[in-house]
């Protein structure tokens, strides 16, 4: 318990005994905090909250100062996400306050633990409206995106607030938990002991869910009679790090797999069983599928035919009992958390009841040979100017003989290129766009991963994407952090290339084509790189991750290579040509 020196409540010391200490709102959030193992906070300071940043670092916290509050709340999430146990961000209140509800909402979408922590102003000015600086009813705003909103009204109930936000964003389905505290009840002092007493520490704070038998048995029967039975591992299934149990799984049963993007290295990708390279086929021809951690969302094309097989019969294995059934029936539902359903399965499954036909297996790796032969084809190629393939294969070689290496992947064609280009060999050492498909997640998962693991990162990020989060270089800078940024840039938004036809002001998907991000970097004091080649690519990123420094690569890629969307062009609506514009251009 920290108290506030120096100030004792007078009246007691007036009746002669010793002065009682005293504690404040401010020093109950970091003891709250700090006794729930919260050793790392992500924000933005302003009033009201700069003294409680200031606290935190002084009691042994972690503080990570950033420039904008989304990236902060990106950073919040990724930590909660690598860890398992709730990131924290903190943010001022209104402006500050909305710019990290953007993260914490994508936090939520993506099932991973985040608590927000939030200044407010006064509750009897806001309330009446009488126009507070930066007035806002914030619990309110911050409740239809979340998983939960609260709000402490009262200095005493820091403690429980605190506990409920944690033990809300990590247990049962992981999400993001607004905390409102309003700058009144930081700054309301009171006695220490008392407000020592109204602390607590959570116990057992992610409960274990262990599936029923009879869920069990049903899953293990489908299987065993499977043809072509098929595994999809989603980034729920990396999160509940069981890594050891999946891969025992998926071994002993030889079932072959699709890792969905961020649960790339769960297993290796170069692992026989894995039908990434053949996924197209495995999609549409599987009798049964399993899926671990994955939602049936617009990622797997919502269950549906023509990319599924219309007989299929799905077994979910997931936390949160609504996700079954979302989008198609589900014939054998496994609710309960992945470690102890795989326990469950390795339990109940009698020796050989689960084996995978060799015409099926096979099948498969004469396609993964097939598509693989043609995707060298493609890699060995070495146009100029310089095209994606060509920039990432140079990145992938050099980070493969590193798997310790973090890589955090946003953009269109930079997303969609590298995450079939750049193969991970770890678990969870792949951050991307995730279930949104969001853009500006770069430099906070970036800083976050850095943070977190003391590893090395490679943020590779198309130039759009980048421009989201591209002021955390100097908090990368300042907090001299290992991030190399490899920035593909093509000059546009998908493409740059295109031309308004009518005026001299640039189309809406032009950026520069000149722009010189190395040049950024090297305002703050990090080391810029320009590669123009594929061996240029390769000797920027083998010096810059042998400085362990803050570095960036600007990669100058044919304005004219890329697709718009990426893709999923397939998602923009058709329309009408108007003039000489044809809507969702491909
Ligand atoms: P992807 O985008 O990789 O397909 P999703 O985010 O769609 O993955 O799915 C993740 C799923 O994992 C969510 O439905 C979530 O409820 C579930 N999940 C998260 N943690 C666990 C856990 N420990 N045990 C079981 N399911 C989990």
């Amino acid at each position: 318990m920290t108290a506030l020196s120096g100030l004792a409540a007078t009246d007691t010391a007036a009746n002669g005994d010793a002065p009682a200490e005293l504690t404040d709102g401010y020093h109950l959030v970091v003891d709250a905090l700090k006794m729930n193992d919260v050793d790392t906070i992500y924000g933005v300071v302003g009033i009201p909250i700069t003294d409680l940043a200031r606290l935190a670092q002084a009691q042994g916290i972690r503080y990570i100062g950033f420039r904008h509050e989304s990236n902060a709340g990106h950073a919040a999430a990724a930590a909660g996400y690598l860890n398992k146990k709730p990131g924290v961000a903190l943010t001022v209140s209104a402006p500050g306050f909305l710019n990290g509800l953007v993260a914490l909402a994508n936090a939520t979408t993506n099932c991973f633990p985040m608590v927000q922590i939030s200044g407010s102003s006064e509750r009897h000015l806001v309330d009446l409206k009488q126009g507070d600086y930066e007035e806002m009813d914030q619990l309110a705003a911050a409740q239809p995106f979340v998983k939960a909103a609260y709000r402490v009204g009262r200095v005493e109930d820091i403690g429980r607030g605190i506990a409920r936000a944690l033990r809300t964003a990590i247990s049962g389905r992981p999400g993001g938990v607004y905390l409102d505290i309003p700058a009144a009840v930081l700054g309301t002092i009171l006695d220490a002991e008392a407000g020592a007493r109204t602390l607590s520490r959570l116990v057992d704070p992610a409960p274990r869910q262990l599936p029923a038998p009879e869920a069990v048995d049903r899953a293990i029967e489908l299987l065993a009679a499977a043809e072509r039975p098929l595994v999809v591992l989603g980034k729920g299934a990396a999160y509940a790090q069981a890594d050891e149990k999946i891969r025992s799984f998926v071994e002993s049963t030889g079932v072959p797999y699709v890792p969905m993007s961020m649960a790339k290295g769960l297993l290796p990708d170069d692992h026989p069983q894995s039908a990434a390279a053949a996924r197209s086929l495995a999609l549409k021809k599987a009798d049964v599928v399993m899926l671990v951690g994955a939602r049936l969302n617009w990622l797997l094309n919502h269950g549906e035919a023509p990319q599924w097989n219309p007989e299929a019969k799905f077994i979910q294995v997931d936390i949160e009992p609504r996700e079954i059934d979302s989008n198609q029936p589900i014939a054998a539902p496994l609710v309960g958390d992945i470690e102890s359903v795989l326990d469950a399965l390795a339990e109940r499954t009698k020796p050989g009841q689960i084996a995978t036909p060799a015409a099926w297996t096979d099948e498969l790796a004469a396609r993964t040979a097939q598509n693989t032969a043609k995707m060298a084809k493609r890699l060995e190629a070495d146009p100029s100017p310089m095209q994606f393939m060509g920039a990432l294969k140079a990145v992938r070689d050099v980070i493969r003989r590193r798997p310790e290496i973090y890589l955090v992947n946003e953009g269109a064609n930079a997303l969609d290129i590298a995450r079939n280009v750049i193969d991970m060999h770890v678990p969870r050492h792949r951050l991307d766009s995730g279930t949104w498909g969001v853009m500006g997640i770069g430099m906070g998962y970036a800083i976050a991963a850095a943070v977190e693991s003391g590893a090395p990162v490679v943020a590779v990020e198309g130039d759009s994407a980048f421009g989201f989060s591209g002021m955390e270089l100097e908090t990368i800078c300042r907090y001299k952090l290992p991030v190399v940024t490899v920035i593909m840039n093509n000059g546009g938004v998908y493409r740059g290339d295109d031309v308004n036809p009518l005026t001299n002001d640039p189309s809406p998907t032009t950026l520069m084509v000149a722009a010189r991000h190395d040049l950024m970097i090297e305002a703050f004091g990090g080391k810029g790189y320009r590669a123009t080649t594929p061996a240029e690519v390769t000797a920027a990123l083998t010096e810059a991750l042998a400085s362990g420094g803050p570095a960036l690569i600007d990669c100058v890629i044919d304005p004219s290579a890329g697709t718009e969307s990426g893709h999923i062009a397939h998602l923009n609506p058709k329309g009408i040509t108007v003039g000489n514009i044809t809507p969702a251009k491909k």
